[in-house]
Order: C-alpha cells, then sequence, then structure tokens
C-alpha cells in the first residue's frame, strides 16, 4: 500500500479519537495550547526514534539529552539525580523497586500510602511482591500524618505521598509523612507526577502551595511526567533520588547469560531515543518563561472554571490547589451529566466513590483551557439540566462473583446494559458492583476489546 494512502488511513482513524487539543478533553491529554509544540516535539521524535538508550556509550546524544533534562528537573524541584522513564507508572514503580532492592534485610516488605495515591502504587505492589498498606484519608481528602505514621512498622520499605493526588489535586502534607518515615529510617517517595511541573509555578505566582520537594527533609525520591505539565509527547517521566547513591538500588546488570552485560537504568532495555529527543526539545524551546506564563493561564483557567461549577451548584472535593478539580452533586446524575457533555463535545473522567470519596467528575485542566472557560461552562449548565439518572436494573449483578465469573456471564450481563445512550447504563452498573468485582468485569471487557 502507498504511504500516502497508509496515512490517509490513519488521519481517518485518528478522527474518531477524543480530540488532544483545545482543552474539550479533559483527562488524559496535555495541551499547551502553543503552536509549533507538537510539530517541534514530533520532528525531535523522528530524528532519535531510531536511536537506542539500551546503551548511552553508544548514543552519547541520548546520554546528553537525558542529563539535560534531569537537571532541568532537578533544577526544579530542589536537587536530586535521577533518569527519564517511559511515564509516571513507571517512574513509581522504579521509586518502589529501589526502595525494596535497598532494604534486603526485610522479609515480607511492605508499602505505607494514603488511598487517594496513584493506583501505580498498588501496580507495583503487584508486580514486585511488595505488601500495599493503604491508609484511609480525612473530610479533605488529603494524607493523615498520623495514621500514616502509624502504619509505618518494621516491614515498610517505602512511605509516598502525592503532590497532588489524581483524584482530587490535593496536596498531602509532605513535611509531617517525610519527617515520620526519616524518624523511622524509611524512605519517602513524592508523587508529583501531574505536579511536579507546574506546582513550582504556582508558587511563583504567589500561590500558598505547601513545600513538597527535595527541599523537604526526608523526602528521598520525586517522580515528575514531562508528558503531562511539561507538555511533552506521551513517553516520558522523570525519577529523581535525593542522591545517586539511593539511585544505584534502581539499576539492574546481569552478566548471567551469553549475551552483551545487560545493563539497564530503568525497566525498559531497548529504550527508544524518541520521547527523549522530543521532550528535550520542547523543554528547551518552552523554557522555564515558557512554563510560567503557561502555568499563569492554566491557573487563571482552574479558577475560573473552579468559581463557575460552584456558581452552578456543584461541589468541588477538597481544596484543590492545582489543576485538577473533582465535582460531585446531591441532585445531579453525574454520569449522565458525562454522557451530556461528551454530546457537547468535552470529556469528563467519571471517577466511583470510594470510601470517604463520593461518586465525582475528573477535571484536568490545561493551558488550552484558559480563554473557552466560559463555553465550557455554558455547556456545563446545559448539560446539568439536561441530565437525567438511567434506569439500569442493578440486580443482574446479584449472584454474579469475581471468583468465578464465566465469560458466558459476562457477555450476558454485557448484552443486558442499553449503551445506545452513552456511558451512563455502564458506569451506574459498574458503580453499584464492589470493586474486587469491578475490576475484574473490567479485565474481562479488556480481552475483549483486544480480539486479535
Ligand atoms: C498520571 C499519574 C501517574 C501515572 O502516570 P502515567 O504516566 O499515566 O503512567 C502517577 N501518579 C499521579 C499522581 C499521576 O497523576
Amino acid at each position: 500500500m502507498p504511504a500516502e494512502q497508509v496515512l490517509a488511513d490513519l488521519h481517518q482513524m485518528r478522527a474518531g479519537d477524543l480530540p488532544t487539543h483545545g482543552g474539550r478533553t479533559m483527562a488524559y491529554v496535555y495541551d499547551s495550547g502553543l503552536a509549533g509544540i507538537d510539530e517541534l516535539g514530533a520532528a525531535a521524535h523522528a530524528l532519535a526514534s531510531s536511536a537506542n538508550g539500551l546503551d548511552p556509550t553508544a548514543f552519547p546524544s541520548l546520554l546528553r539529552m537525558e542529563n539535560e533534562i534531569v537537571a532541568t528537573a532537578a533544577n526544579l524541584l530542589g536537587g536530586g539525580a535521577g533518569q527519564v522513564t517511559s511515564g509516571g507508572t513507571e517512574s513509581c514503580m522504579l521509586a518502589v523497586l529501589a526502595a525494596r532492592q535497598a532494604r534486603p534485610d526485610v522479609d515480607r516488605p511492605s508499602i505505607v500510602f494514603p488511598v487517594t495515591a496513584h493506583a501505580a502504587f498498588h501496580k507495583a505492589a503487584h508486580y514486585f511482591n511488595v505488601r500495599p498498606i493503604a491508609v484511609p484519608v480525612g473530610d479533605g481528602f488529603t494524607a493523615d500524618p498520623e495514621a500514616m505514621r502509624a502504619a509505618i512498622d518494621d516491614t515498610t520499605v517505602l512511605v509516598v505521598a502525592s503532590a497532588p493526588s489524581y483524584a482530587h489535586g490535593v496536596v498531602d502534607p509532605i513535611a509531617e509523612i517525610a519527617a515520620a518515615a526519616a524518624e523511622k529510617g524509611v524512605r519517602c517517595h513524592v508523587d508529583a507526577c501531574i505536579g511536579g511541573w507546574v506546582l513550582p509555578y504556582f508558587a511563583r505566582l504567589g500561590v500558598e502551595v505547601p513545600l513538597f520537594d527535595f527541599r523537604v527533609d526526608g523526602v528521598t525520591s520525586i517522580s515528575v511526567d514531562l508528558h503531562k505539565y511539561a507538555y511533552c509527547p506521551k513517553g516520558a517521566s522523570v525519577l529523581l533520588h535525593r542522591d545517586a547513591s539511593l539511585r544505584r538500588s534502581q539499576y539492574f546488570a546481569s552478566a548471567a547469560w551469553p549475551g552483551y552485560t545487560m545493563l539497564n537504568s530503568t525497566m525498559q532495555s531497548t529504550r527508544s531515543g524518541g520521547p527523549i529527543a522530543a521532550a528535550w526539545a520542547v523543554l528547551r524551546h518552552v523554557g522555564d518563561d515558557g512554563y510560567l506564563d503557561l502555568a499563569r493561564k492554566t491557573l487563571a483557567a482552574v479558577r475560573r472554571i473552579g468559581e463557575g461549577l460552584h456558581r452552578a451548584g456543584l461541589i468541588v472535593l477538597g481544596d484543590p490547589v492545582s489543576t485538577l478539580l473533582s465535582v460531585t452533586s446531591a441532585d445531579t446524575d453525574l454520569f449522565s451529566l458525562a454522557d451530556r457533555m461528551r454530546e457537547r463535545g468535552w470529556y469528563v473522567q467519571p471517577q466511583f466513590a470510594f470510601q470517604n470519596s463520593p461518586a465525582n467528575l475528573h477535571l484536568t485542566v490545561t493551558a488550552a483551557n484558559h480563554g473557552n472557560e466560559d463555553l465550557f461552562l455554558t455547556d456545563l449548565a446545559g448539560a446539568v439540566a439536561d441530565a437525567t439518572p438511567v434506569e439500569v436494573d442493578t440486580r443482574v449483578l446479584d449472584g454474579i462473583d469475581a471468583a468465578t465469573l464465566t465469560g458466558e456471564q459476562f457477555g450476558e450481563l454485557l448484552a443486558s446494559v442499553d449503551m445506545s445512550a452513552g456511558m451512563a447504563a455502564v458506569n451506574t452498573l459498574l458503580a453499584a458492583a464492589p470493586a474486587g468485582l469491578r475490576e475484574r468485569l473490567l479485565v474481562e471487557f479488556l480481552g475483549r476489546l483486544y480480539t486479535s
């Protein structure tokens, strides 16, 4: 097939996706709104995507770019030595791995984190055979430092806090948590995947941002995603350790086979130079002043949208200090509201009730939302007016058990849900399922999506 035809097909397929520009997709994507950024990232990506970060001596350009990216992140976050990884999940998982590997003396290692920490920490626990100790949070959805302190024991290899949490956009009391960890000689990771490239600029703009970086005693590692508020192409994050000695246990070497001695700094072995070069190019081009300006726009947008939600009678959960808002309502069906917004060209992300957190809609606000805040709020008001609860017979879940679910049962369940009017029916049903069953149902669903 001719190359032009292949690309034409790709263009056509991409047209069916959620838009990645213009601020209309308020999860998954981050748009600076700056002209030329995507083209620059793509050009740099293309220049380096055939190079392999597996061997930094063979591709010194990648080594140099990675060192420069990490230095820029360290400059923003109070120091440290680190690595570029493929994303936030890899950064968080490596922080857990490094902490576990540094404590071979601990028999059944555990990690302590607030329930609001990103699910990447459950994933790390699952992959690395570490016990997850998830500590409930208080009314404002920030970590409870006393409860965290009490959860640390002889098996704890890492304590985690978020700056901010993804679900509510609130910053945990990092100083108290890091102090508790340090007292017990345990590492403390700050997950600043989503906030690390924007909160320092918010602070410079006068926002009261609690200290969350290496200026806080006891913080031993920080993750910050480049593909979020550094607006770089996807596939780039940074994991910083307070110093290079703490990083050593993250590295992996193996001479136990007849091939080249494997030497890896991250979970990947072959590592595309594409995301590294793309991130390096975008960071250089936007620069410190550019990020400050983007943060100014984002701050204006998040404030205006937050006030508008309040005026519309919706409730913003917690006291978000960042770029994320989660909204709930006592009298509007949120799953229906999400569908009505989708009809109006906006994607907002449903989050299910969890412990003290009610069902809500998550909004990731980026610089591209600045200028169209009122459009969003007008559409939201219309969507609120049109939102009506869907009738779903949740009794179809009766007798369905996560441990014994069969493909046939799942098929029947799927067939019973009317998705013609949107996702509300599915979400209402999933919301009625206990967490373990919801996980199981979604895994089954994923297996059906991947048909090959
Ligand atoms: C996005 C995010 C992650 C995971 O990052 P991915 O790039 O999606 O793997 C981890 N923690 C927080 C707080 C995040 O917002």
